[in-house]
């Protein structure tokens, strides 16, 4: 697999019109909590619906049990009313848009961080969230789509330099990769921890049980109310920060689906408390 590719500074990618969103990687998250609102996205998945994927990656032998898989933190074992499930968890952090579906940072057709811009952005376009095995692929695939579908003007053609070449990523882009994998892992170690994080499980793992669906999602979760920042020490300078942020986009005129979310967020920090600037 080979892929060609150059940019022509058209700003496409930057535009998130139609749900698309732009993830942030927990290794870097408080550094952008200060110029997007940010929030989470959960999935959780019934373990026992995905057993024959998991036999595949892990070998999954007669004597080891559900139990050894959530010991070894493969799966997280839930007790709800109805008894013990097993979960696979996905979890993301995205940032919003300005209600006009551009990224914050967009001015001018140029992205006003680009020094410092997240990962997801610097790794374009080979694609992050899809595991190395056939990733080169997808990425490829990814590109043609967003050429031909969502009119990007990236060059592709033999006259633009070659990013990819016989499957072989650049070393620097594998390395944000890498940090990207990093990032997930982190999110759902930090999720277990915290608090009131227990009580969501339960509620998706029992909707789960009485709806025989094999996953949940939500949107939507402030990232304040689940992770707290490490690094900063300013918490509340950040809750407040996120808040004015969130008003600004609800202040804009006109309906937009960046506003719904706003409006979402915005009320679940009301109800939990966080004074309005
Ligand atoms: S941070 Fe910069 S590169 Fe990334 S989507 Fe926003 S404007 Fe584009
Ligand atoms: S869509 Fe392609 S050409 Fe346009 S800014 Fe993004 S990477 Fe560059």
């Amino acid at each position: 697999m080979r892929m060609n590719f150059e940019c022509t500074g058209c700003g496409k990618c930057c535009h998130f019109p139609d749900g698309y969103k732009l993830v942030i990687s927990t290794t870097e998250w408080t550094d952008y909590a200060d110029c997007f609102p940010l929030f989470l996205s959960f999935e959780f998945f019934r373990a026992d619906c995905l057993a024959v994927g998991l036999r595949e990656g892990t070998t999954l032998t007669k004597p080891e049990s559900w139990e050894h898989l959530a010991n070894s933190g493969q799966v997280i074992a839930v007790e709800t009313a109805l008894g013990k499930m097993y979960l696979q968890m996905r979890a993301q952090i995205f940032a919003l848009p300005g209600p006009d579906g551009r990224c914050q940072a967009l001015k001018d057709k140029k992205c006003s961080i680009y020094d410092d811009r997240p990962l997801v952005c610097r790794a374009y376009p080979v694609a992050t969230d899809y595991p190395l095995k056939g990733i080169t692929a997808m990425s490829a695939k990814g590109l043609k789509r967003d050429i031909e579908k969502k009119d990007y003007e990236c060059k592709s053609d033999d006259s633009a330099p070659m990013l990819i070449e016989n499957d072989i990523l650049p070393t620097e882009t594998q390395a944000l990769i890498d940090k990207y994998w990093l990032g997930l892992r982190d999110v759902s170690k930090l999720l277990m921890k915290a608090e009131g994080f227990d009580r969501v499980m339960r509620e998706a793992a029992e909707m789960m049980q009485t709806n025989v669906d094999y996953q949940w999602r939500t949107d939507l979760m402030p990232i304040l109310r689940f992770m707290s920042p490490q690094k900063v020490p300013d918490k509340e300078g950040l809750l407040r920060r996120q808040m004015q942020l969130l008003q600004e986009i609800l202040a804009s005129p006109g309906e937009s689906e960046t506003k719904k979310i706003a409006a979402h967020v915005y009320e679940s920090y009301q109800l939990q408390g966080v004074p309005v600037p």
